[in-house]
């Protein structure tokens, strides 16, 4: 079997895959979060464009991806599936362990999947400028690069405390032509509320995703963007998994076991999916397993309950596994996994028993991680080396009980603006985080009620 298969851009698919459609019970609605009554499409007016609105309340099962779209899509896609070979070796085990590498898009993550959709459909209903959110910078840069492929304004509000640690990921966001501020900023209603009780306010994503919100409400050709989450986000993505099959057919090989890390659980999503559908049509009998960190375990120990997306309370209501809406995480490296909630589709699938959930230490992650450098020569993103860890764990396990299987791990990212992350595991100053139980209790206390 040849190492890799890369499949040339007319392979690239043609329709994103809405799960909506297959699902054996419908999702819970999101909420108007005023009324507590199911939002309309008219109450998402005020953040996003028409064509997004549609998808995300679609029931069809697939959505032509627009050809400006698929275009840009060519920049880097199809990417490339590749077989671990090496790691499999070091390992000695009789899996088969394939990933899927994101991290060869321009922003090096899996983003710029839905980043450019959004920006398309924004462009085309006369939006002249996004503004968004963004953590540890993986999603502002993902859209500033799409901003600026279809002329578009943008406005990116940076978690403070990433703001500071990643300042090259403000520099890429600055050469895509995007303005970026450290949230919380003096520049919303929002921002000072939270800078007036603790100027020290290290931010977070929900404080950011307030001060974005609040950007895009006040102003007239302005709408919000949400890396992740929301249904259309998650639908964008099944561009992975929807690649991942055809070049699984390919290589006439099939996986037994889909793992992926999830923060708002968009590219789990986007690698499962397709294959989920497999299974459901009775076609498989694939395991998805859902991989978090300990810091943030939402799936694992937070509540499935309606719950703010924002700590200003401006967001819709989402039925999801939450762990609060105040959530303020632990300074852990995998920036892109410290969200309170999970994607509502996630949390569905996971509630009725489609999908699996592991929470790991992120010490026990960058263990992972460097034996995938030091055999398959790529530096992971600190989120992604959550599925690592999580693959390794399964090929050993195939190991000891001597059976083959095979297993596909998203890579969502490269790690190369990480490198202060890894320099932390490598002189020991990484220390692991257990979100305390008494934390939980606290925000489960402050989940909003209905009548
Ligand atoms: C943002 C990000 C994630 C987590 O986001 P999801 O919506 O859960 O996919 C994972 N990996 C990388 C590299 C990211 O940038």
């Amino acid at each position: 079997m040849t190492k890799m298969y890369v499949l040339g851009e007319k392979r690239i698919p043609r329709a994103w895959y809405n799960i909506v459609a297959d699902l054996p019970e419908p999702p819970a609605p999101p909420l108007h979060p005023g009324t507590k009554q199911p939002a309309g499409p008219e109450d998402l007016a005020a953040f996003f464009p028409p064509g997004l609105i549609m998808q995300e309340a679609s029931g069809e099962r697939f959505i032509e991806i627009p050809e400006e779209v698929r275009e840009v899509y060519k920049l880097w896609r199809p990417t490339p599936l590749i077989r671990a070979s090496a790691l499999e070796k070091a390992l000695d085990t009789p899996a088969r362990i394939f990933y899927k590498h994101e991290g060869v898009s321009p922003a090096g993550s899996h983003k710029p999947n839905t980043a450019v959709a959004q920006a398309y459909y924004n462009k085309e209903a006369g939006v002249k400028r996004l503004a968004t959110e963004t953590g540890a910078g993986q999603w502002g840069s993902a859209l500033a690069f799409a901003c600026n492929h279809f002329g578009l304004e943008c406005t990116v509000y940076m978690v403070k405390v990433s703001y500071h640690q990643k300042p090259y990921r403000r520099t890429m966001m600055e050469l895509w032509g995007a303005e970026v501020f450290a949230s919380p900023t003096e520049r919303t209603e929002a921002g000072k509320a939270i800078l007036a009780k603790d100027p020290d306010s290290p931010g977070s994503l929900g404080m950011a995703i307030s001060e974005a919100c609040e950007d895009a409400i006040g102003h007239e050709g302005t709408n919000y963007s949400l890396g992740s989450v929301l249904n259309h986000v998650l639908l964008h993505q099944t561009i992975i998994g929807e690649e991942a099959l055809e070049q699984f057919a390919l290589a006439d090989a099939y996986p037994d076991v889909v793992i992926g890390c999830v923060g708002g659980g968009s590219s789990f999503a986007g690698i499962a999916f397709p294959f989920l559908r497999e299974k459901m049509a009775g076609k498989s009998k694939t395991r998805f397993v859902a991989v978090e960190p300990t810091a943030c375990p939402s799936l694992t120990k937070g509540a499935f309950a309606y719950d703010f997306g924002d700590v200003a309370m401006f967001t819709p209501l989402l039925k999801m596994y939450t762990l609060g809406h105040d959530f303020v995480p632990a300074g852990i490296h995998a920036g892109g996994l410290r969200y309170h909630g999970m994607a509502p589709l996630i949390s569905h699938a996971y509630n009725l028993g489609l999908i699996e959930a592991v929470a790991v230490p992120q010490t026990k992650c960058f263990e992972a991680a460097q034996q995938f450098v030091t055999t398959e020569g790529i530096v992971p993103a600190p989120e992604s080396a959550h599925a690592i860890r999580v693959a390794i764990d399964e090929a050993l396990k195939a190991k000891e009980e001597g059976v083959e299987k095979t297993i596909l791990f998203n890579l969502t990212g490269h790690g190369l603006l990480d490198l202060s992350a890894y320099d932390a595991y490598l002189s020991g100053k990484l220390e692991d985080y257990e979100h305390p139980e008494e934390k939980i209790r606290e925000a489960m206390g402050k989940l909003p009620q209905l009548v």
